[in-house]
């Protein structure tokens, strides 16, 4: 999984790396670990920040996240709950919560945090935005909500990751719809160790959104988005 390669101007890189919502993305300039969890801290090196959505099990793994921290020297960008979990192992300078629709910056690369639809203490969505302006929205385990669609209004994703399984209540149908309100160029199924569920959101992706492209990521490969035109 060790990502090398750099992407080129107006493109990111991405690579899946566990059956739940753990990504990681580069841009041109920096590289950034959202919920890194059943992962080796090796095959994170060179991290610049590390986000994490809420403090469930299969998201927050503090042993992991302060040995990375440690190895890279990143920052940690959190929901309030794992910030509170994460505040003896993180140095404070390091450490940063966030809550819905606040923004922080990594370099040149926005961070900003949306509302989550999902029974945890306080959890939250990112927002990332490349250099380039290249958009990535990581959903976490969310359900729809309604504000999606005002978001994806003024974002206009170029990649949104839609949760389709293991969460309470997450299936294809709910994964849909976040693609549905949100309309991405890319939208890409995850969250699941089921590809059956992968396959259903495709189909319902072909029938009903049509000018959204699925991509079903297979773990620890290398995908590549660019700005849409
Ligand atoms: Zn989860």
């Amino acid at each position: 999984m060790p990502l090398e390669a750099t992407p080129e101007k107006n493109t990111v890189m991405f690579v899946w790396f566990n059956h739940y919502a753990g990504v990681l993305i580069k841009t041109p300039t920096k590289t950034l670990v959202v919920d890194p969890v059943d992962v080796k801290a090796r095959n994170l090196r060179n991290v610049d920040a590390i986000l994490i959505t809420h403090e469930h099990y299969d998201h927050l793994d503090q042993r992991l996240i302060a040995e990375i921290q440690k190895t890279t020297n990143c920052s940690v960008i959190a929901d309030p709950a794992s910030t509170k979990s994460l505040h003896h192992s993180i140095p404070p300078e390091k450490l940063q919560e966030i809550r819905p629709t606040a923004e922080t910056k990594i370099g040149e690369v926005s961070i900003r945090a949306e509302k989550c639809n999902h029974p945890a203490a306080a959890p939250v969505t990112f927002i990332i935005t490349s250099e380039d302006g290249v958009k990535i929205f990581h959903t976490a385990d969310s359900l729809p909500f309604p504000e999606l669609a005002a978001i994806g209004e003024r974002e206009k994703f170029d990649v949104v990751f839609c949760t389709v399984g293991i969460a309470p209540n997450a299936t294809p149908e709910t994964g849909f719809e976040i693609a549905r309100l949100t309309k991405p160029q890319v939208a890409v199924p995850y969250h699941t160790s089921t590809p059956a569920q992968q396959r259903q959101f495709a189909e319902l992706l072909k029938k009903q959104l049509p000018k959204t492209a699925c991509l079903i990521p297979e773990l620890n490969n290398i995908y590549q988005v660019s700005k849409r035109k």
